[in-house]
């Protein structure tokens, strides 16, 4: 990428990212080393395993609103996005480590019910808080957490493993979390239509069970989570993978309550799915004579489907999607910071 562009947003966020902060730090990554441009990097520590460790960032009013989550919720989904990426990579995590800036005049209440929900999560999956920094900041609360984790080395799922032939499947369905955020944005009360929403949205569950289990699967080749979008996320393993992805729309599993809900306030659910994101479910390719059994023993075991959406073929980087085995052009892609 050359270095033309004025300001930030004219080059994005991963923009950023691959054009000013990660060539910069390449020579320094020693070869043993994998560091930006996964959801973990990796530093092995012996033959069999390798650390793995994420950071991920959320600020007051770019993620999420004061008045619209409880600081209960906060806790547990500050949490649950980090452990998603390592639950992306297939990984154990080991530790947590979180830094706060709050406000002056933030009631201890509201801090005692935070670290309840960091706390829950925490416990459920046997993580514990190992560290962190606190600083006051000026209006805003900055959380930021890091997650260590640990990994048999071969069983590192990274984003560079898709194959041509290869199925595009996800371990959940998706645009719940973002028809969530705008029933919050509405103001609207919570019921049997709204609760299944809001939950996604502001309680997501990692899923790390899903992550450690695939991952133990030599057939299973890239996984990452879906935190932008199934659009978004899926690029970025294509990229890596320098291959092309279809995309079935007919194959997109929908909810009902998503349904429902774009029906009421004339949304396409297929945008939503799609590119809504904050959906934290694993986006994987699986060797294509492979997929049929793991999808049923995925059944077996996680009493839910490994959805089918596509597949890899060979190319440059970009998704073709699909209707009627037709392909559909001006399909809106997820989100970005800037
Ligand atoms: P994820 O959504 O999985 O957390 P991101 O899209 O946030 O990943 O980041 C993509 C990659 O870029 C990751 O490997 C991440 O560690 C790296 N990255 C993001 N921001 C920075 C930064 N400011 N400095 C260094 N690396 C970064
Ligand atoms: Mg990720």
């Amino acid at each position: 990428m050359e270095k033309t562009k004025k300001n930030l947003k004219s080059i994005g966020e991963f923009g950023l990212i691959e054009e000013y902060i990660a060539p910069e730090f390449k020579d320094l990554v020693k070869e043993h080393m994998t560091g930006i441009g996964d959801d973990c990097s990796i530093i092995p520590v012996s033959k069999t395993t390798s650390h793995i460790f994420t950071t991920d960032m959320l600020i007051e009013k770019t993620h999420f609103l004061r008045d619209k989550i409880t600081p209960y919720q906060l806790g547990f989904k500050s949490l649950a996005v980090n452990l998603s990426d390592i639950a992306a990579m297939g990984g154990k995590p080991v530790g947590s480590y979180i830094s706060i800036g709050l406000p002056k005049d933030i009631e201890l209440s509201w801090i005692e019910e935070f670290m309840k929900g960091y706390k829950a999560l925490s416990e459920e999956e046997d993580v514990p808080l190992l560290g962190g920094d606190t600083t006051s900041s000026e209006n805003s609360i900055v959380i930021n957490i890091g997650v260590t984790g640990e990994i048999q080395n071969q069983n590192i799922k990274k984003r560079s493993a898709a194959e041509t032939g290869d199925i595009i499947c996800i371990t959940g369905e998706t645009g719940e979390s973002a028809a969530g955020l705008q029933a919050l944005f509405l103001d609207l009360p919570e019921d049997n239509k709204t609760k299944p929403l809001f939950e996604q949205h502001l309680s997501p569950y990692p899923h790390i069970s899903e992550g450690k289990w695939l991952a133990k699967h030599k057939d299973v080749h890239a996984m990452i989570d879906v935190s932008d979008g199934i659009s978004s996320d899926l690029m970025h393993i294509l990229n890596a993978s320098s291959r092309k992805g279809n995309i079935d729309l007919e194959k997109i599993p929908m909810t009902n309550a998503l349904l429902n809900f774009c029906n009421t306030h004339q949304i396409d659910p297929t945008e939503l799915a799609l590119s809504g994101g904050e959906d934290y479910i694993l986006l994987l390719t699986i060797q294509g004579e492979a997929f049929e059994n793991i999808a049923k023993n995925f059944m077996d075991k996680f009493q839910k489907p490994l959805y089918p959406i596509g597949k890899i073929e060979d190319g440059k980087p970009k998704i073709a999607y699909y209707k009627n085995n037709q392909e559909v052009e001006n399909i809106r892609k997820g989100y970005t910071h800037f």
